[in-house]
């Protein structure tokens, strides 16, 4: 099924490092501009970060070396169908941010191939997608989504777009400061509740994910196939699916997103009912 996405704005919040090799990889690719337009700001007295929004509306929140979305990815379809969905998930959360009185930052999305630097530290592929809160970026690179039809049954776009907007909805508990209060139960709690936490944190995530679908739908760009297909990848990456075919076992303590049916139960939640009120997994005591 492809999502009716292809007249959306793309989002100019993107980084593309693919292909970067070495320091490049690793580290701010904008940084000569940023030389320029701290020099600029130096010899004109101007507040850089001003300047820096003028050239690439870039992120007040993340640090301005790393932060210079170049915001073009070229003509390939699949970064062109992301950077569509990133552009669509930026107008709903803006949306309902905005009707609740507040402003929406976005994140950043870095593509990239092999490693990538975070501030949350340096990350091969094979971690998979992930969102950092340190910089507000979230990291990906497109291979998974061939791991995601090959290895775990879960092919289709709403299924790569609903990987993204599941990063996103943890940039949303970052914005909203939800993390930041877990992560500080956890350091008092036993390592079973630690665990329970982050599981509750990212079936949070799969019903934010779940919200964006929601108006997505409204929007009528997705196709009949489409919800099924990302019910789906949430269940192809459920924790218990992820361990079975790794170690051949499943170890509940260990579980870090939750079961197939949890995050599949979580993402339909946030689908249906499209309220960032009724995505309280903390809440939730028999799911
Ligand atoms: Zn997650």
């Amino acid at each position: 099924m492809r999502m009716r996405i292809e007249n959306q704005r793309q989002s100019t919040n993107i980084e593309d490092r693919r292909g970067m090799r070495g320091p490049a990889a690793v580290g701010g690719g904008g940084i000569g501009l940023v030389l320029i337009v701290l020099l600029i700001s130096w010899l004109t007295g101007t507040n850089p970060l001003a300047l820096l929004q003028l050239t690439s509306g870039v992120q007040r929140s993340s640090p301005p070396a790393e932060s210079v979305p170049t915001g073009a990815v070229g003509d390939d379809p699949q970064a062109r169908f992301i950077g569509a969905a990133l552009g669509d998930m930026e107008e709903t959360w803006s949306e309902i941010f905005a009707k609740a009185g507040d402003r929406y930052q976005p994140p950043v999305l870095v593509l990239f191939t092999d490693a990538v630097q975070s501030a949350c530290g340096t990350a091969s592929s094979a971690t998979g997608p992930f969102y950092c809160p340190a910089d507000s970026k979230v990291y990906l690179d497109l291979s998974f989504f061939r791991e995601l039809d090959q290895n775990f049954g879960a092919p289709g776009d709403f299924a790569q777009a609903y990987v993204v907007a599941h990063e996103v909805g943890h940039h949303i508990q970052n914005v909203l400061g939800t993390n930041a209060q877990v992560s500080r139960l956890q350091q008092q709690a036993a390592k079973a509740q630690a665990n329970d936490l982050s599981v509750r944190l990212e079936l949070q995530a799969d019903c934010y994910a779940g919200v964006w679908g929601h108006f997505a739908a409204q929007q009528n760009m997705l196709e009949p196939g489409d919800v099924d297909e990302g019910l789906r990848a949430a269940a192809a990456i459920g924790d218990d699916r992820l361990q079975r075919q790794t170690q051949g076992r499943v170890v509940p303590e260990s579980f870090t997103h939750g079961t197939s049916e949890q995050r599949a139960y979580w993402l339909r939640q946030g689908l249906t009912s499209g309220r960032v009120e009724d995505c309280d997994t903390f809440k939730a005591t028999s799911r």
